[in-house]
């Protein structure tokens, strides 16, 4: 009786009939072969190994096929004559009992639903019999990490002094989760994902054999989907065999519910280049909700990174075809829009995992993304192309993929009639559409209301100090001024440090620094997002990604603009401030650090007033003294805190600096 004699007479599925049966059938795994024939050969056996890899690749296989080595007639031949022998022959008595699932020696125990210390017991009980058929008791525990602590307790005792005659294997696919002590006496032997030539042609070849019409394409979806494991990939197989006349990648594709790659690339030159109006349209055009979102979620992801790849010069496959349809997509996106589109995917990951609504969820996404190309439609679309063209590796790159693309240059799809809807599309949202100019001209819409004499003085006073340079920092300084109508001191004082470093438009990224030793009130500006990220939104009128630095230097900007402010606001306000407080700051512009030792008091009046510190202030107290001794002071010491505070009060503003003296 041969193998397949043993199996014929049942209907068993592709990747129980194609399971390896001997050393050779293991698809990669060459290094753990390696290891386990010359344990045989050499006669040498560990009492536990530990076999631990992601699902499908082979381990439950290739210790079964060791268990039959082991005890199969051959292996005196094969110690001998390794070359020419056969190992495990699946011939003699022991390997057809393996094959057969019925060898009295060889126990399979699965620890998923065999837990408890009494299994464990029970082993180590029977292991003390002598094997009846074969030289070694072989004991596979399939899902070791499932075993409760007790039981690998248990299990550690026989490890230490194990029969002779016995041999453990543990499978795993987390072996994270297997007990140090364990791991330490074992054999561990790691099976890795299998590669895909290696997959690609272990298909090919079953397809062949099962008479399998099949095409190369429909072999590497099956491939790329399975994630290195045989088992994975067979069982796709499988399912489109039943459902299909022949493997393609269409019909893979529709076994798995992923949407076909023209349509894929349309939906993302929709994300990039259109409006909300045409992507609902290519939603609806490609029946969005018959697809996996997961695997909507996982190619944009893909195709981002692909288009980043290329915007910087580097190929990320070898499909120059491919390559020119996402060229040609890109060419009027800036780097940090792709940029913000990755971000925005795995800021809502968790979410996305989270939701049983993931269609909706992934087409807001979709909507967040496509709004930004309404308003930079709208506004004139000036500054993007740029950015772009500033990129010399890109221009490269485009010169490269132009030649070609002219020629035989893709048809895609549905999308490209699309276009001619913009103008209508645009309207249609404009009253959406709040124009950044419109705020520059009143920068104090939100505070109208509230703003008080002294806040509308200060308001100037801060405004002459910051250093135009473009309309994204002047919305910057009249979010500064806004920030009157928040009666948080501490907040306005933060901000009004900071420095306006960039803000990009599509990515809504907005970038200030502030000085190294405001680190420590990032968690402050974090937890007050509620109170000023509405401001800031409204004058930009767009989302913001707020991303401070905390890189400056102690002195930069802070002192320049807070002194110019609070003279500015002495001469204005004249003797209704108590002027002994607020320094005459003015003599010190640019050179704060040059007036030392003016502060005796500071350090233990910090100390004395310790309970008054703010937050995270409190536990740094000797790196604040040590920093400020000798340097003019700013709100982060408590003693003239107070005294700001006083003076706050009574006047809504920002202070940031003043002098003691
Ligand atoms: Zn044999």
């Amino acid at each position: 009786m041969n193998i397949d004699g043993v199996i014929s007479n049942v209907n068993l599925n592709l990747a129980r009939k194609w399971r390896s049966k001997s050393f050779d059938q293991i698809i990669g795994q060459e290094l753990s072969v390696r290891i386990l024939k010359n344990s045989l050969y050499l006669n040498q056996f560990f009492p536990v190994y530990l076999f631990s890899g992601q699902r499908g690749c082979g381990k439950t296989s290739t210790a079964r096929i060791f268990a039959a080595a082991v005890n199969c007639v051959n292996l005196p031949e094969f110690q001998k004559n390794p070359k020419n022998c056969v190992l495990p022959c699946l011939e003699c008595a022991s390997c057809r009992a393996i094959l057969e699932g019925n060898h009295p020696d060889f126990i399979e125990i699965d620890a998923a639903s065999n837990t408890g210390v009494d299994n464990v017991r029970q082993i180590i009980e029977s292991s003390s019999f002598m094997p009846l058929i074969g030289i070694k008791k072989i004991y596979l525990v399939d899902e070791a990490h499932m075993l409760s602590k007790a039981a690998f307790n248990a299990f550690l005792k026989i490890m230490e002094e194990p029969p002779e005659s016995v041999i453990f294997i543990l499978a795993t696919t987390n072996s994270q989760k297997i007990i140090e002590t364990v791991k330490s006496r074992s054999l561990q032997l790691f099976f890795g994902s299998v590669e895909n030539s290696r997959l690609e042609a272990h298909l090919k070849d079953i397809c062949e054999k099962e008479k399998i019409s099949h095409d190369n394409s429909g072999i590497s979806a099956i491939v790329s989907e399975s994630q290195g494991s045989v088992r994975d990939a067979l069982n796709i197989l499988e399912q489109v065999r039943f459902s299909a006349s022949s493997v393609t990648k269409i019909s893979v594709q529709n076994i798995l519910g992923h949407i076909d790659d023209d349509s894929l690339i349309a939906l993302f030159e929709c994300l990039l280049n259109f409006g909300v109006k045409d992507l609902l349209n290519c939603i609806k055009t490609f029946k969005y909700e018959l697809f996996s979102p997961q695997y909507l979620w996982k190619k944009i992801i893909d195709l981002t990174r692909d288009a980043i790849w290329i915007k910087h010069g580097v190929l990320p496959n070898d499909s120059v075809e491919y390559c020119e349809k996402i060229n040609k997509i890109i060419k009027k996106v800036s780097f940090e829009r792709l940029n913000y589109i990755m971000l925005l995917f795995y800021e809502n990951e968790s979410i996305f995992v989270k939701t049983t609504e993931k269609h909706s969820m992934l087409e807001c996404l979709f909507i967040q993304i496509t709004k930004k190309n309404d308003v930079s439609n709208k506004s004139g679309a000036s500054s993007a192309p740029n950015k772009v063209s500033s990129a010399p590796e890109y221009d490269d790159l485009i010169e490269y993929v132009d030649e070609d693309a002219q020629e035989c240059g893709p048809k895609i799809g549905s999308v490209n009639n699309l276009g001619a809807g913009q103008d209508l599309q645009a309207s249609y949202y404009s009253e959406e559409i709040i124009n950044p100019q419109e705020f520059k001209k009143e920068p104090s819409l939100i505070s109208k209301n509230n703003l008080n004499k002294n806040e509308k003085i200060l308001k100037e006073a801060i405004k002459d100090s910051c250093e135009i340079k473009s309309k994204e920092h002047e919305i910057w300084c009249d979010f500064i001024a806004s920030l009157g109508s928040v009666s948080d001191p501490l907040l306005n004082s933060i901000f009004s440090s900071g420095e306006f470093v960039s803000f990009d438009r599509f990515s809504g990224i907005l970038e200030v620094k502030f000085a190294k030793k405001f680190s420590f009130f990032q968690d402050s500006i974090t937890e007050k997002e509620k109170l000023w990220m509405p401001i800031l939104q409204k004058l930009y009128s767009q989302d913001i990604t707020f991303k401070p630095s905390f890189t400056g230097d102690d002195k930069v900007s802070v002192n320049r603009t807070s002194a110019i402010r609070i003279s500015n606001l002495e001469k204005s306000l004249g003797s209704s401030v108590n002027s002994d407080s607020i320094s005459k700051s003015s003599k010190n512009i640019g050179s704060g650090a040059g007036s030392s030792g003016n502060y005796p008091g500071s350090y233990s009046d910090f100390k004395k007033n310790n309970s008054y510190a703010y937050g995270k202030a409190k536990s740094k107290t000797v790196d604040l003294s040590k920093s400020y001794a000798g340097k003019s002071i700013d709100v982060s010491d408590v003693a003239t805190w107070k005294k700001a505070n006083t003076i706050l009060k009574y006047f809504s503003g920002n202070i940031v600096e003043f002098q003691n003296n």
